[in-house]
Formats: C-alpha cells, structure tokens, sequence
C-alpha cells in the first residue's frame, strides 16, 4: 500500500502570496457593522480612529477576493510559515478508525499559536502609517505574545493589559512579552483612569477582559492618535490575515490528492477557525464541492450553540461599533474553563452568517472531555497542544469514530492551533481529576442577553 507522506510543509516559494477574503465568495453579507450612537452602517472614517487605514479598508472590503500580502510580512512569515500539514496515522491507528485524519500545526512558532498570522500585518500596518505603537488586551497571554513578538520585528512600542489573575498564574507569559519589548500591566492598575476606578470600588478585584479592554482604550485614546488598540480575533480584516492557514493546508492537500469531507476547528472569536475553512467553505458556496464545516466550543462559553444571533459589542469593554453575531452578550462572563482563549462571548460576524445559513455545524463539549482528548492526542502524535487547539482534536476524533461504526473512509482536516506548554497548570488539574466542568444555566445564560444593546435591531429575537 503507497503512503502519502507523514507531513507536507510547502516551499517558501509554495506559500500563498496572497490572503483570501472569504466574503467575496458568500452569497448573502453578514449584517453591517453599525455605530452604537447613531445605529448607522460604519464608514472607513468612522473605522479611522480605532484602526490603522489600511485595516480599517479591510474590515469594510466585502468585494476584493485576494489581498497582497505586503514583502515584509511575507518575510517574517517566511521565518516560521509554511507551516506544516501533518498526517495523524498513529491516531488513526489507535482510534481504528478507516478515515484518513490530517491536521494543519500553527503551534511552531515562539507565540506558541495561529495568532502570529495576523500580529504581524496588524503591526507592519501600525508602522507603515507612522504609528508609535499599539496597545491591547490579553487574557491567557498567546494574543499579547503573539504582538509583542511582531512590534518587536517592526520596532513599534507594544502596551498589553493583561487581566490581574492570569499575570499572577502565568508569569512566564509577562517574562516572555518582556523579552520581546512589550511592557506588560496587570489589569486593573493605576495607570489609567478606568483601572482606578475599578480598584477604588473593589481593591481586590482579579480582574476581568472587559476592564483591560478598558485600559487598553484608554491607553490608545490618551496618546493622541499615536497609538491604536488591535485586537486578535472575531473581527473581518482577523480572519483575512489567517486564511493563510486554510490557503496552505488546501495546497499541501492537493499534492496529496486529498480533499476533506469534513473541516473541523475550535472556535473562540473565530479567527483560526475562519482562516482554516475560507477556501473550503468558497467551493461548498459556490457549489464546487460539499465538505462539512464543523465549529467546536466550550461547553462553558457557548455562543454558537446556545447564543442569540443579535448585535452586540465586539468587546466586553463595549468600544467597538456593533456587530451582528451569534451572542452570549457582552456581560456574560463565562466559567474560568482552562481554555482562555475559548472564553469569548461573541463569534466572528462571518462565521456567524454562515451558521446561520446552514453553511456551517457546531458542537460544545465539557472540558474534562477535551483534556482526554488532548492528552490522548499528546501520546499518540507527540504533541501537547493547546486547551483551546484540544476541542478542535475533541471534535475530530469524534467523527473518525464515527467513521469506524459505518465504515467510512472519510478525509478529516483539524487545525490545531497551538502549544500547549504554557498550560500545564490545566494539564495538571486534569491529571489529578480536579477538574471541574461547568455548563450555564439557562438562567446564567439569561444575564448574558439581558446585557445585548436594546436597540430596535435587536427587539423580538
Ligand atoms: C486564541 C486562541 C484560539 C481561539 O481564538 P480564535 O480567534 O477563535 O481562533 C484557539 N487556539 C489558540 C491556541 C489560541 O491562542
């Protein structure tokens, strides 16, 4: 029997010169993003003070297909990109399952996940404008490490606010943005006013996402327009720089003679997600080909399978224009589940049209559940990966069973979308049976919508 081989990795020659806009190929556009004051369409002036030019083009660019990756990003690119496509034999094996499984690994690089694909554009474009620098947030680190190591490259200053109980538990994490330039404040802080406000009203508070969204904001709003706040995931121009991911894995595809039947991915904003399907869902839209598009999620943060589809913030600090997507609301605030970067309450405008339209299929799992995948995974395929990177193996795995009860030798493609060693205290809590899984009531999930913007849009759903 000819065996395909157990990886293919392009040449740098081979890797996509170009991004993909997956909402040139959607028959109907995702609902426009509106201004929270006047509930208009936002305009690219409107974008203008939030993002880079160039991004804010991109947000708003619903008709051009490609987008030129600029030289210098594909150079940094170069540095750890293509990035390989790995055939699971040895958990095929161990599964006994007749399906072929592949997977795309974006976790070979100092970020450790996918994130980096589009740190680096949202840097060069930072520079490019003649920008000092950017801020953001971050809540299990992979984001603010991921631009830190890109503002590093282009010399541009990088502030991170990184929520207070995941500095104390990952201190690694705060050495590591340190090495690459960034300074790194444990959010709350003193340092801006919002920060202040939450410590004066709870000195003890641990912190949360939206206030360091807050700080983050603020930082960006007090430098005058030298500084912009970026952020990693659920937004337009996020899942056009990582549709690099889906652009290699469908050409390392093709040398094999392969095309999946079913593309499965964990979803938290959806960014690894949206890049790893976009040239797969373009064939299922243009009725060229019908692979199946699976969304997996937290059992704890469901905001596909349990959200509403309404307009909401795209941030907890509730800064961002609207956007309409599936929605947990903005005030949700999830479980502390292992899987940081999982534990968002919204999911990408794009990916949340598809699924609505049935382009798209989604499941939630227990995170005990994803952890014995996970570690399963880990000793079969030699590789920790990354909590969230565990659902999409979660999710995978279950359909190779699948494939075993009816026989079927279906073509499985997974991202897996990062390391996972900066998540040991998870691994532990696993190993030593303390974790605890925790699944919303529908009560719980009722605080989360009562938070939605009450704005005609958004009656009657
Ligand atoms: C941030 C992150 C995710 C989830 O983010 P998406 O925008 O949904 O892709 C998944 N895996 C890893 C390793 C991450 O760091």
């Amino acid at each position: 029997m000819k065996k395909t081989p157990h990886k293919v990795i392009l040449t740098e020659d081979q890797m996509p010169q170009r991004w993909f806009n997956l909402r040139a190929a959607m028959p109907e556009q995702p609902d426009p993003m509106l201004r929270p004051d006047t509930l208009q369409p936002v305009t690219e002036a409107d974008l203008a003070p939030i993002f880079c030019e160039e991004l804010a083009r991109q947000e708003l660019d619903a008709e051009h297909e490609f987008t030129d990756i600029p030289e210098p990003v594909l150079e940094i690119y170069k540095m750890y990109r293509p990035a390989p496509l790995i055939r699971a034999y040895d958990l095929e094996r161990a599964l006994g399952t007749p399906a072929r499984i592949y997977f795309k690994y974006e976790g070979n690089n100092t970020s450790g996940s996918h994130k980096l694909n589009s740190a680096v554009p949202q840097a060069y474009y930072a520079k490019q404008q003649g920008l000092a620098g950017v801020t953001t947030e971050t809540g299990a680190g992979q984001w603010g490490t991921a631009l830190s190591v890109a503002c590093a490259y282009f010399d541009l200053s990088c502030q991170v606010y990184m929520v207070k109980c995941s500095y104390e538990q990952k201190p690694f994490r705060k050495a590591m943005m340190n090495v690459f330039g960034a300074g790194v404040t444990p959010s709350p802080s003193m340092t801006t006013e919002a920060g202040r406000k939450i410590l004066a009203e709870d000195p003890n508070t641990t912190g949360s996402l939206g206030c360091a969204i807050s700080e983050a904001v603020e930082a960006a709003a007090a430098s005058q327009g030298g500084k912009r706040y970026v952020l990693g995931s659920v937004l337009n121009q996020v899942l056009l720089h990582q549709s690099i991911i889906g652009l290699e894995s469908k050409l390392a595809l093709e040398q094999l003679g392969e095309y999946p039947d079913i593309v499965v991915g964990c979803a938290g904003g959806g960014s690894n997600l949206g890049g790893l399907i976009a040239p797969f869902m373009a064939d299922k839209l243009r009725g060229v080909k019908a692979p199946r598009i699976v969304a997996v999620e937290p059992a704890s943060c469901p905001s596909l399978t349990r959200g509403r589809y309404a307009y909401d913030f795209c941030d907890t600090g509730r800064v961002t224009p609207l956007a309409r997507m599936y929605t947990l609301g903005s005030g949700f605030v999830p479980a502390p589940n292992h899987a940081g970067g999982l534990r968002y309450h919204g999911m990408s405008p794009i990916l949340s049209k598809l699924y609505h339209d049935g382009y798209m299929e989604a499941v939630s799992y227990e995170q005990s559940r994803v952890f014995e995948a996970a570690v399963f995974f880990a000793k079969h395929e030699t590789i920790l990966p990354a909590p969230e990177s565990a659902h999409a193996i979660r999710g995978a795995m279950d359909e190779a069973l699948r494939c075993k009860e009816t026989g079927e030798e279906k073509v499985i493609l997974f991202g897996l979308t990062g390391t996972g060693f900066f998540d040991m205290t998870a691994y532990e809590s696993y190993l030593s049976g303390r974790m605890t899984d925790y699944v919303p009531t529908d009560a719980d999930l009722q605080k989360g919508f009562d938070s939605l913007p009450d704005i005609p849009q958004n009656r009657g759903l």
